[in-house]
């Protein structure tokens, strides 16, 4: 993101994928102009908190008519940087490692899976959609200008393979094992337990059920 664009505030710009694909969709349907109505039943997120965080990006709604598709989608692919390609590294070929590979964010955004890491000898060498998988004590010689990588080994490996990472240039960490790891303060990780988000949701679910017309902020 540039200088210009560094003002937008934390909250808004998390929102900004989840934008930018519906609005991806609607662009592909011929669609010209959208409603905040429409974008908050579609995105899950009220009309106000629309209005204010495109208000950021200098995209006024007309009444009437709404936001012109075409003016939000250019200025999110130059927020969100889609017209370059940001490799990533995967770090432990388990289960959810190899559903990841599989998977490759290919269909949503442009972020791409380059290389992968394993410490078991059987895993190393051989392609998991399409990507080898290196040894993990080759990590700091095939990184590269890597800056961003997928944690999805035991929770025991995560500290030292973040630290690892860290020494080697990475900023960005996207921890999917349930440790809590320490990196200086220069490197952003984003955390994401699976049991936990669902346990909570379940919990969510049981203490406070929504009603019908019920709001549709994100929780
Ligand atoms: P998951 O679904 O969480 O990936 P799993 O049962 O498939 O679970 P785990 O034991 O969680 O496997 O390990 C995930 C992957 O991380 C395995 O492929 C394992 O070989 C790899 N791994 C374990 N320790 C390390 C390490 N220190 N460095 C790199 N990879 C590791």
């Amino acid at each position: 993101m540039d200088m210009e664009q560094a003002k937008i505030p934390q909250a808004t710009a998390k929102r900004l994928p989840l934008y930018y694909r519906f609005l991806n969709n609607l662009h592909s349907q011929g669609k010209l102009r959208v409603s905040s109505k429409e974008l908050s039943e579609a995105v899950k997120v009220d009309s106000a908190t629309i209005r204010r965080d495109f208000s950021y990006f200098g995209a006024l709604g007309k009444k009437g008519y709404g936001y012109n598709v075409e003016y939000l989608l250019s200025f999110f692919r130059k927020t969100l940087d889609q017209d370059e390609t940001t490799k990533v590294a995967l770090i432990g070929v388990g289960n959810l490692g190899t559903a990841f590979l599989n998977y490759n964010f290919t269909k949503n955004n442009n972020t791409k899976i380059e290389m992968a890491f394993d410490a078991n000898e059987e895993r190393v060498g051989t392609e998991v959609g399409g990507v080898e998988v290196h040894h993990i004590d080759d990590l700091e010689n095939q990184l590269g200008d890597l800056e961003v990588a997928i944690l999805t080994v035991p929770a025991s490996a995560a500290q030292g393979i973040a630290e690892r990472l860290v020494e080697a240039g990475v900023s960005g960490i996207l921890n999917f094992t349930p440790a809590r790891i320490s990196v200086p303060s220069h490197v952003r990780v984003h955390h994401i337990d699976l049991a936990i988000e669902l346990q909570a949701l379940v919990y969510f679910l049981k203490h406070y059920p929504l009603m019908e017309d019920g709001p549709v902020d994100e929780a």
